[in-house]
């Protein structure tokens, strides 16, 4: 498989090419056609492996496709991320821009210590994916400041961070927010409290290790 190949929308292959992404890594050779399918997935992957782009290329194409037939009732967010510290999510935020530059794809940061009217003012605004730590976004939800009805797609990034920081039963309460989204949980360990929150968010999951 290599990008141009692959059926995702021409502006994005293009945008993976500016990034000088020409060949899928080992990761993103599993990912991406397993997510297109609608799997869910839990995958074993160490930061350095591609795993960011191989959870946002498949949200990318799948936010461009529903964008396309202009389904004006399908509000955004359509995808989010969750991580569990600001870095990280400014990095995923950072490389979703780059690769859905020019594509109906706008993003929003949700994190702690940014100033809640900016994120709030953005979401109203339209958006597709919401990048962000489970904290800050449960605020949101409480204030019903964002709607989570239309999310397709929900990616844990460093499951194991997430649940060593404690933020298992809030990602849980996001979870249970939405309905019944394909999920994608990626982690560099794969123990027994992640396999046990891989059962709990989803059934059938494809194990993927690299
Ligand atoms: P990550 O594991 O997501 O933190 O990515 C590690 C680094 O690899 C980042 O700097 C990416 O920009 C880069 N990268 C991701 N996918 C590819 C690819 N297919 N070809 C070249 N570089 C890539």
């Amino acid at each position: 498989m290599c990008f141009s190949s692959s059926g995702l929308p021409e502006k994005l292959v293009l945008n993976l090419e500016a990034a000088g992404y020409v060949m899928p890594t080992p990761v993103q050779m599993q990912v991406i056609p397993s997510s297109i399918c609608n799997r869910s997935l839990l995958v074993s992957a160490d930061t350095g492996s591609g795993k960011t782009a191989s959870f946002l290329v498949p949200i990318i194409a799948h936010c461009s496709q529903v964008r396309s037939q202009k389904c004006t009732d399908k509000r955004g967010p359509l995808a989010i991320v969750l991580a569990p510290t600001r870095e990280l999510c400014l990095q995923v935020e950072e490389q979703a821009k780059v690769l859905g530059k020019g594509l109906p794809f706008k993003t929003a940061l949700v994190v702690g210590g940014d100033p809640l009217a900016q994120q709030i003012y953005r979401i109203e605004n339209g958006i597709e994916l919401i990048v962000g730590t489970p904290g800050r976004l449960i605020d949101l939800l409480m204030k019903h400041n964002v709607d989570l009805n239309n999310v397709d797609v929900f990616v844990l990034d460093e499951v194991d961070c997430l649940l060593e920081r404690g933020f298992r039963d809030q990602a849980m309460q996001i979870f249970q927010a939405l309905s019944h989204p394909q999920v994608m949980m990626f982690s560099a360990t794969v123990n027994s409290e992640v396999e046990k929150m891989s059962n709990s968010l989803a059934k059938n999951v494809i194990h993927i290790s690299c």
